[in-house]
């Protein structure tokens, strides 16, 4: 079968793979359909993601149909529409034991510690496949994940109906972010320093936007807020300022959520974190959330057809990273599709 290899920074080749086949009893094989590009996968192309190692067959965001399915797999058939978790922890050690696989101690993403799902077919555990109850448009089963990531970051935000919450940032961790919060019952306002993200953003049911480079985020904030201050702020942006100034805006008894991998210090008072008695929290990749993304699908609150800029062949590969590299801040998310041409 093909797949899409990153052999080395700055070299990415579809290569002829040994097909995978069911080894276990819990094993399920998916034909792959399509797959999102993330800023991971640049940073594997690139060299800048510090956890990818090479080669790797690249791709986290995937989904497809079922062809085959191991003895012991009841959740699944063939012919289900499915889309694939790719995050594999160990089970036993302490953030397993409570709940927390997401932050396993040692922590497997498919398409970035192991090989992932740019193939023409991927075999996971039973336990990472995740149903689709409706029929769902086969270039959109790949989108799952990234919204996933919204998912996670409302849970560890604590974001439910009636909160207000400030998402920095109108990438599409950001616009993710912001649908399930509203899906959630939340009211949420977005910055960034790109009109026609905001824009996007606006279209896509965010309540408000300030643009940063011209409007005071702290007076819209207020107005906002009727006064209060905001009280969940989500940062999306991860630079250490950005991570600065989320803390200086979150009010007394507010949240923090932070996203961000990068290893730069911030420079955060600590009074300003005791005296307000904030939360702050961090929210990685995500915790069992497939389902509750594959409902917002279905239930037409989460919309992954606005998230997708646009979709390329896989074998188009190159002009799709070209294209995100390019043009970065007219893309959310670019698709690849996985058929035959
Ligand atoms: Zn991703
Ligand atoms: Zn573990």
């Amino acid at each position: 079968m093909k797949a899409i290899k990153v052999t080395e920074p700055f070299k990415v080749e579809i290569v002829d793979v040994p097909k995978p086949t069911i080894q276990k009893k819990d094993d399920v094989l998916v034909r792959i359909t399509s797959g999102g590009i993330c800023g991971s996968d640049i940073g594997i192309y690139n060299g800048t993601n510090s956890l990818a190692t090479y080669p790797r067959l690249i791709g986290h965001e995937f989904g497809g149909i079922v062809t085959e399915i191991g003895e012991n797999v009841t959740s699944v058939k063939v012919g289900d529409k499915v889309a694939v978790d790719p995050v594999r922890s160990c089970g036993h050690c302490y953030a397993c034991r409570i709940g927390r696989h997401n932050v396993c101690s040692s922590l497997e993403v498919m398409g970035v510690h192991r090989d992932g799902g740019f193939a023409e077919y991927v075999t996971a555990p039973e336990s990472n496949i995740h149903l689709f109850h409706k029929d769902f448009d086969e270039s959109l089963l790949g989108l799952v994940e990234p919204f996933t990531i919204g998912v996670e970051i409302n849970r560890r935000g604590q974001i439910s109906k009636g909160d207000k919450v400030l998402i920095m940032g109108s990438g599409p961790i950001g616009i993710c972010a912001m649908q399930v919060a509203k899906r959630n019952g939340a009211q949420v306002i977005m910055t960034d320093l790109v009109k026609e993200r905001l824009e996007k953003a606006e279209s896509m049911g965010a309540d408000e936007t300030v643009l940063v480079s011209n409007e005071n985020l702290e007076e819209r904030l207020m107005k906002f807020t009727d006064g209060e201050g905001i009280p969940v702020v989500v940062d999306t942006v991860c630079i250490p300022s950005s991570f600065e100034q989320a803390v200086q805006l979150a009010c007394p008894a507010g949240r923090v959520v932070c996203i961000g991998l990068k290893n730069q210090p911030s420079q955060i008072t600590m009074a300003e974190i005791t005296k307000k008695e904030l939360t702050i929290v961090g929210s990685r990749l995500n915790n069992n959330c497939f389902d509750e993304v594959i409902a917002g699908f279905e239930d037409g609150t989460l919309k992954p057809e606005q998230l997708m800029t646009k979709a390329y062949n896989y074998k188009d590969i190159m002009e799709a990273l070209t294209m995100i590299q390019e043009h970065p801040q007219d893309v959310l998310k670019i698709v690849l599709k996985f058929e035959d041409r």
